[in-house]
C-alpha cells in the first residue's frame, strides 16, 4: 500500500508529512482507515495498565464520533456481564462473546472494535481481526502476552505478529520497584487460567519473578 500516491485527506503539514511514517501515531489512523484499517495490540502483565490503555483509546475514538464496540471472552467474568472494567474502575460497556468468529456477527457497521482479555479467545482472533481491519474497522486489542508461567497465552503472540503496531505496557515490580513484565502467581495452583486479582498475582520484573518464594 504506498500511502504518498493518494491525495492528502487533510492539509499536509510538516508534522503530518512526519506522522506517515508512524503507525502507532493516532492521528494517521483516521487516514489508515480510509484505506483499510488496522490493527493495534496493548499487551503486558497483570496490573500494566492494558484495559486503561484500551479505554483511553476507545474514548478519543468516541470524542471522534466513531462507532465504537467492545467484546470480551465470556470466560473472563470477574466483573459480571456487559462491563469492561478496568483495576481503577473505569468502566465502559463491553458484549460478552462465546468465541472469537462471534466478533463478526456482532461488529457490523462499526468503526472501531475493541477487544478486552483477548488471551482467553481462541485461535481463530488473528483471523477475525484480519477480517476486520481488512474491511475499513480499526481493531484494538488488550491483553496479556504471558502467563504465570511466562509463556506466550492463547491467540495474543499470532495476533502481535499480524498487528500494524504492538504497545507492551510494563508495570511495577512489588519486589524492587523496577518495571514488571511478568505476573507472578501467589497461589499454589497450576491451572493455565486462574482467574484473581491481587490477592492472586502480582507483578515481578524478570529477577525478582526468577527468585520465587525466596
Ligand atoms: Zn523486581
Amino acid at each position: 500500500m504506498n500511502v504518498k500516491r493518494l491525495p492528502p485527506l487533510i492539509p499536509a503539514t510538516e508534522s503530518l508529512k512526519k506522522a506517515n511514517t508512524l503507525v502507532f501515531n493516532e492521528e494517521v489512523f483516521k487516514r489508515k482507515s480510509e484505506l483499510g484499517g488496522s490493527i493495534e495490540v496493548v499487551c503486558g502483565s497483570m496490573f500494566s495498565g492494558k484495559t486503561e490503555e484500551l479505554i483511553r483509546r476507545l474514548n478519543r475514538a468516541r470524542i471522534a464520533r466513531l462507532k465504537v464496540e467492545i467484546f470480551s471472552p465470556k470466560a473472563d467474568t470477574r466483573y459480571g456481564e456487559n462491563a469492561l472494567v478496568s483495576h481503577n474502575s473505569n468502566f465502559i460497556p463491553s458484549t460478552p462473546v462465546e468465541n472469537a468468529s462471534s466478533i463478526l456477527l456482532f461488529a457490523s457497521d462499526v468503526d472501531v472494535v475493541g477487544i478486552d482479555e483477548a488471551q482467553f479467545f481462541d485461535d481463530e482472533l488473528p483471523d477475525v481481526c484480519n477480517v476486520l481491519a481488512n474491511r475499513g474497522v480499526r481493531v484494538i486489542v488488550a491483553g496479556l502476552d504471558m502467563d504465570f508461567k511466562g509463556e506466550p497465552f492463547g491467540p495474543m503472540p499470532a495476533v502481535m505478529a499480524i498487528a500494524d503496531s504492538v504497545t507492551k505496557l510494563q508495570a511495577v515490580c512489588v519486589r524492587c520497584g523496577n518495571p514488571a513484565m511478568y505476573s507472578y502467581r501467589l497461589v499454589a495452583n497450576d491451572k493455565k487460567i486462574l482467574l484473581g486479582e491481587k490477592e492472586t498475582y502480582e507483578p515481578r520484573c524478570r529477577t525478582c519473578y526468577l527468585l520465587g518464594d525466596r
